[in-house]
């Protein structure tokens, strides 16, 4: 997939005013009426739909998607873009691998480098603080000798002959349809637009070469299970100085002892006795960062959910915001009673008229119920 920015021929850092007249001036040139070509021209208005929504724009910059880190598997990232989704998702939903190549609309291009894909492993607690990742990479990188070039050092490549610098040959096939013009990879220069006559040796005239190296990557804090995150231009790079693809790392999440995650909220169960569940407690319980007090009310039931307000997980680029934590009650009730306690026990059951068997079903007793049902 082709960057955006490039789409657009604006600069990364191109204001809004910019992106809008690069925008109309490109439209008018490549609108179909006008004889342009209708895939570019569908490219041109799903780049610019993108670029000139700030969320959409922050969210491309930083993950790759104007959806957001999830891109298409997360449900609630494309709302607020009604119709452009069908495009947005018909144009980034080839995955990875196709960097540089062959757009939509048939036209050459010099050949960018790949996307790479990276995966990082992180304990729920990083992905709560935000975490660093040095990450070894193997990755075609700009040959230091030609600067990319793939040329001699001194020397540059000149322009191809057999293509013009286009990249690509037409050719006129004849079939049962009729005349169709096609455009394929120009054989001389392989899609670049240049050749070399005399080629660097230390790439052998790639302009690349493969080397080890150690990206740092920054992980914010709130990233989910399957996030993956975009460092623009630090893919493979290109052949002889073409562009270079993005690097994608993704976020695997490791299952925590205590605290599942639902969303940005955090899930745990607590166990209490019968008589704490009955009497109500203050019961101290731990949080991803710390503990809190829990106020378990008296006559709480078994499955019974509290909640305690912000302290879940925090909302990826949310400025601080946290979803909640949400408490599972589960009521023990003792397998083994002290004689004296089961003294106390059948007491209470007495006192409360619990000690004659009476079977109750939703709330009331069953045999009323039956007398109920015969119309006794
Ligand atoms: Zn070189
Ligand atoms: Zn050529």
């Amino acid at each position: 997939m082709q960057d955006l920015y490039e789409i657009l021929g604006v600069a990364r850092d191109a204001s809004d005013d910019e992106i809008k007249r690069s925008y109309r001036r490109k439209a008018r040139e490549l609108h179909p009426d006008a004889g342009g070509d209708e895939g570019a021209f569908k490219e041109l208005t799903t780049a610019y739909e993108v670029l000139k929504n700030p969320e959409a724009r922050a969210n491309y910059d930083r993950y790759g998607d104007p959806r957001g880190p999830q891109g298409a598997s997360d449900p609630f990232a494309g709302a607020g873009f009604g119709d452009l989704s069908d495009l947005i998702d018909a144009f980034f939903g080839g995955g990875f691998g196709g960097g540089g190549g062959f757009g939509a609309g048939g036209r050459a291009r010099p050949r960018g480098g790949r996307d790479a894909i990276v995966d990082v492993q992180l304990t729920l607690d990083e992905a709560f603080a935000g975490a660093e990742r040095e990450i070894e990479l193997e990755m075609a990188r700009d040959c230091d000798a030609c600067g990319g070039s793939g040329a001699k050092p001194g020397t540059q490549p000149t322009r191809c002959a057999t293509c013009d610098g286009q990249g690509a040959v037409q050719q006129v096939t004849r079939s049962v349809f009729g005349q169709m013009l096609t455009s394929s990879v120009c054989p001389a220069c392989q899609g670049v637009g240049t050749t070399i006559e005399d080629p660097c040796a230390s790439c052998a005239g790639e302009g690349r070469r493969q080397v080890t190296e150690t990206v740092t990557v920054d992980i914010p804090a709130g990233v989910e299970h399957g996030n993956r995150l975009r460092l623009s231009g630090r893919g493979e790079a290109g052949r002889q100085g073409a562009r270079a693809g993005d690097l994608y790392v993704r976020v695997h999440v490791r299952p925590h002892d205590v605290f599942e995650r639902e969303g940005n909220d955090l899930r745990c169960r607590v166990r209490i006795p019968m008589t704490q569940a009955a009497l109500g407690v203050e019961l101290p319980i731990p949080t991803i960062d710390g503990e809190t007090t829990l106020e378990v009310p008296a006559g709480t039931q078994p499955g019974t959910v509290l909640t305690v307000r912000r302290a879940g997980m925090p909302k990826l680029n949310g400025g601080g915001a946290r979803g909640d934590l949400r408490v599972e009650l589960d009521v023990e009730i003792p397998k083994r009673l002290e004689p004296d306690e089961l003294a106390l026990l059948e007491r209470l059951a007495e006192q409360r008229g619990e000690d004659e068997p009476t079977p109750v079903h939703n709330g009331k007793g069953l045999f009323s119920r039956l007398r109920e049902a015969f119309g006794a």
